[in-house]
Order: structure tokens, then C-alpha cells, then sequence
């Protein structure tokens, strides 16, 4: 297939209304929009990334009152989360819409829903006006793209069109929030952190690993199907270190990649290194960095522990996936 590199939000629409793949930009990362109600395009989407068809798709609409197409009810909890943080990097889980295809979300009875704060996108959806399924744009299991070139890397050939916008501003997914239960539960850490959600519905939790959920994937209670696959790996190994770092010579730093937030003595000598200025700029240039570390061809790469604070949380929960655990 011939991929198109596209600057037009209608012409981005066209393609998804007639059954094609398009990546475009959203707050987070880029994702591969396509016609939600469509199966056989969903389909393609799930052959073209290589993704296992047990991991459910979210569903992208243009603005939040535009809820009901894509699902069924909308709990109390979730209309308050939806006019705190919506449009913005929070995807509420909801009862499904039967219009829905049952390939978007791995045949389950809820979706997930999110209205993201891009202009691109939101113009992008307000006129393809149907609801748009839209994982991130990587092959399965690599890092996430937040540069069309990085999408283009993986997807070239894949997909119908490529959107050459700017990179994105967040860096990591979204906040993932079952609001199908009778609390909120956080399935998945984003930029919106669970002290601001539970400041307007205060009894959100966190999910906790054992903790039984209504979801049942091959005989088993995940929380969110997501996880049961890799993610954000590079081909390099990822090695998780405090800074300063302990126990690497001259000899591994000479041909090993670090990145982080903070320098230390013995920076100089890693091939290449990345301090970024803040923790947000970290996320948003995290997977960008692991992508250029395999470009290079490092075997390995040091990547410093990301601080608990703010996006820290869902970076980690990324850091310590892309490290393979
Ligand atoms: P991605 O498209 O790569 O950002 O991944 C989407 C994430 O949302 C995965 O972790 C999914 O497990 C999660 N997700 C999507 N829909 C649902 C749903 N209906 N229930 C639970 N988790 C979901
Ligand atoms: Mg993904």
C-alpha cells in the first residue's frame, strides 16, 4: 500500500469514512484513526500495528456531548469526570454502544471513550462526524509515535495516510478510567493523576494487581486487557538506574545510551545522553529517545527512574514496561 503524507484535516476525514487507516496527532501520542463502526476496517487496523485482538481500541470523538455515539449510558461519576477533564488525556470506560464494533473493543460489553484537546484531531473527527478507534501509532509492542517521522519508521506502507504534524505535547497515553463499576478505578496512569481526579469524585481508586475485575480474558480477571501484552520496548535492552548510577564502567558507558532529568559525573562518557529540563519534558521526549537509541543501534540504554510526582506516576508505569516488567 502507498502511504499518503497528508496536511489536511478533510482529507484525513474522507480516508476514515471510506473504510482507510490515518495516523494523526493528538495531545499524547499520534494515533491510527478509523471508522469505529466499521469492523472490517477495524480489522485492517489490528493487522496493520500486529495487535493481539484481545486489546481493546479507544474510541476519539470530536466534543464530550457527543457521548452517546459511541456509548450506551453515561454513570454520574463519569459526566463529572467528563466536564472536569474532558477534551484532555482521560479516556473514560463506559457501557458500549451496540453500533460499536465488537473487533474495537475485544468483544467486550464497554468502551473506551475520549475527546482529545488537539486542534488537528478534533478537526479531524468533527468532520469524518463518525466515531473514531484510535490505538497509538507504532507497530505492536515498540514505542509509542510522537513524530510522524516515528510513525512513518513503523507504519510506512501499513496504512492509508500519515498527518505531518508537530510532535506531541504530552508524550504519554492517556489516563484510563473504568467508570463502569460503581466507583472509578484507574486501569492505566496518564497525565491527569488520581489526585486531581479524586478532587471531583473522591472516591476513585487506584487498580490494585489482584484485585478482581468483571473482565475476563482467557480465563483470567485483568483490569485492563492492555497489559497483558509488551509495550513501549525498543530493541535495546532498558536498564532502570538512579542517578548517579552505580556499577557501570568506562567500558559499557562507552557504548550505552543514558537519559534523564538529572547529570552526574561520568555523563560525558556515556555515546549518547539525554538530560531533559523537567520531568514533563522527560515523558514527552521519552519514547522519542528510546526510538533514536535503536536508530543508533545501541545495545543498551540507562534510563533514570522517573520521580512519583505528577506525570511521573504514568511515566514509570511506561519506564518500567519498556524495561520489559
Ligand atoms: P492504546 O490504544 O495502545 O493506547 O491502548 C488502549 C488501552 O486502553 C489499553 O490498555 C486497553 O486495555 C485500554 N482499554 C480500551 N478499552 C477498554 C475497555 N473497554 N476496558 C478496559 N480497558 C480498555
Ligand atoms: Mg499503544
Amino acid at each position: 500500500m502507498l502511504t499518503e503524507y497528508i496536511d489536511s484535516a478533510e482529507r484525513a476525514a474522507e480516508i476514515i469514512r471510506e473504510g482507510g487507516l490515518v495516523a494523526f496527532p493528538t495531545e499524547t501520542v499520534f494515533g491510527i484513526g478509523v471508522d469505529a463502526t466499521n469492523g472490517d476496517a477495524v480489522a485492517k487496523l489490528f493487522e496493520a500495528k500486529g495487535r493481539p485482538s484481545n486489546n481493546p481500541l479507544i474510541v476519539h470523538l470530536d466534543d464530550g456531548s457527543h457521548w452517546a455515539r459511541a456509548a450506551a449510558e453515561l454513570p454520574t461519576v463519569a459526566r463529572v469526570l467528563l466536564d472536569a477533564f474532558c477534551p484532555g488525556p482521560l479516556t473514560l470506560v463506559l457501557p458500549k454502544l451496540p453500533i460499536i464494533s465488537h473487533e474495537v473493543t475485544a468483544g467486550l460489553a464497554t468502551v473506551g471513550v475520549r475527546i482529545p484537546d488537539h486542534p488537528i484531531a478534533r478537526a479531524i473527527l468533527r468532520t469524518a462526524a463518525v466515531p473514531v478507534a484510535a490505538p497509538s501509532a507504532n507497530r505492536s509492542g515498540r514505542p509509542s509515535g510522537t513524530t510522524w517521522q516515528a510513525v512513518s519508521e513503523d507504519l510506512d506502507g501499513r496504512i492509508d495516510a500519515i498527518f505531518t504534524a508537530d510532535s506531541t505535547t504530552i508524550g504519554i497515553e492517556s489516563t484510563v478510567v473504568d467508570c463502569s463499576g460503581l466507583d472509578p478505578v484507574v486501569l492505566r496512569p496518564g497525565a491527569i493523576t488520581l489526585d486531581q481526579l479524586q478532587q471531583v469524585v473522591p472516591q476513585t481508586k487506584e487498580f490494585e494487581a489482584g484485585e478482581k475485575r468483571r473482565i475476563v480474558v482467557s480465563g483470567e480477571p485483568v483490569n485492563s486487557p492492555g497489559i497483558l501484552h509488551p509495550h513501549y520496548q525498543p530493541h535495546a535492552e532498558v536498564c532502570i538506574v538512579e542517578v548517579p548510577p552505580v556499577g557501570i564502567s568506562v567500558e559499557v558507558s562507552a557504548v550505552s545510551a543514558f537519559c534523564g532529568t538529572e547529570g552526574f559525573e561520568g555523563l560525558d562518557g556515556f555515546a549518547l545522553s539525554k538530560v531533559f529540563g523537567s520531568l514533563e519534558d522527560y515523558a514527552a521526549g521519552f519514547y522519542e529517545f528510546l526510538r533514536e537509541v535503536d536508530r543508533q543501534s545501541f545495545e543498551r540504554v540507562f534510563i533514570q527512574t522517573a520521580s512519583q510526582e505528577g506525570i511521573g506516576r504514568a511515566l514509570r508505569d511506561r519506564q518500567r514496561r519498556a524495561a520489559g516488567g
